[in-house]
């Protein structure tokens, strides 16, 4: 008989080329550990974010034209909205504090803390050496979704953002309208930095409204139409200055196809909310990392 899994694991995408230990299914009987058991996290206080939200006043409205993206800046102890305006869309998130660009959203480490899936009550959390939240999550309209027969669920941390070097790679064409050139475009036209500045800066994404998963044999990154419909919004409370940017993503609802414009694509906005006067007044932005540096040297 061919060495192979047996029945009660799952292969991999390519046949194994070595044959299974004799205890093969003790050492995979063994119960999983969550990674980073988040009890210790420093608790956001979700009800003085939700007494804060009842009197909100919208001081910003930016348009994300389809296939392009916007920056946004949002004050320390404001909220803001990715909102779906015009029919079924996705977008692509990026956020930098705003006076240290450096200091951006950390993808990666975000999904080792929350999982694979954000919403309300999780934190985006920002790169290192500063590692802190940089926004939380307040509301989220699509949270009825939950996770669905296939694995998936909305607003990932686990993609990276269209990009045209990857296309290039699979599809050996240009195309200059995905969320990673969207988002260089943006953050160039707004700081005034170059093309060639800006793009380093931008980073892996919070994909809003995006619906995605892995697929339940070989584990590779699969997306959905997305449930999102306009009216739907993802709420966050800034907990520091945030200079942001948001892509509407070429896929659009990203049923199909990305990365060409061949998906039908609409609109995002971002809303920039003020809470009113006092309502905060007890409310303090996180300090920077307290890692003393060191690293052992
Ligand atoms: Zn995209």
């Amino acid at each position: 008989m061919a060495a192979g899994p047996t029945d009660e694991s799952i292969a991999m995408k390519y046949p194994p080329q070595n044959s299974e230990p004799t205890d093969a299914e003790t050492r995979r009987e063994i119960a999983p550990v969550v990674c980073y058991p988040v009890t210790t996290l420093p608790e956001p206080d979700m009800a003085l974010y939700r007494a804060a939200r009842q009197n909100l006043t919208l001081i910003d409205t930016i348009i994300m034209p389809p296939r392009a993206a916007k920056c946004f800046r949002v004050p320390a102890g404001h909220f803001f909205r990715i909102v779906s305006v015009d029919g079924p869309q996705v977008g692509d998130l990026n956020l930098w504090n705003a006076h240290d660009l450096n200091e951006r959203f950390y993808s990666g480490k975000t999904r080792a803390l929350h999982g694979t899936h954000v919403s309300t009550g999780d934190r985006m959390w920002s790169s290192f050496p500063a590692m802190r939240p940089m926004a939380t999550i307040t509301h989220d309209t699509l949270d009825w979704y939950g996770w669905d027969a296939d694995g998936g669920s909305v607003h990932d941390v686990i993609g990276t953002r269209c990009d045209p070097y990857t296309n290039d790679v699979l599809n050996g064409s240009d195309y200059h309208y995905c969320c990673h050139s969207n988002l260089t475009r943006a953050l160039a036209e707004e700081t005034g930095m170059s093309l060639q500045e800006a793009e380093p800066l931008v980073h892996d994404v919070c994909n809003v409204f995006m619906c995605t998963g892995f697929t339940q044999d070989t584990k590779q990154y699969f997306m959905k139409a997305s449930p999102v419909r306009p009216g739907d919004y993802l709420e966050f409370f800034a907990e520091i200055d945030l200079l942001g940017a948001c892509s509407a993503c070429p896929g659009g609802d990203c049923s199909t196809t990305h990365s060409s414009d061949t998906a039908a694509c609409y609109p995002l906005a971002v809303e920039v909310w003020k809470p009113a006067e006092g309502a905060l007044a007890h409310w303090q932005g996180p300090a920077v990392n307290g890692y003393s540096g060191g690293h052992g040297a």
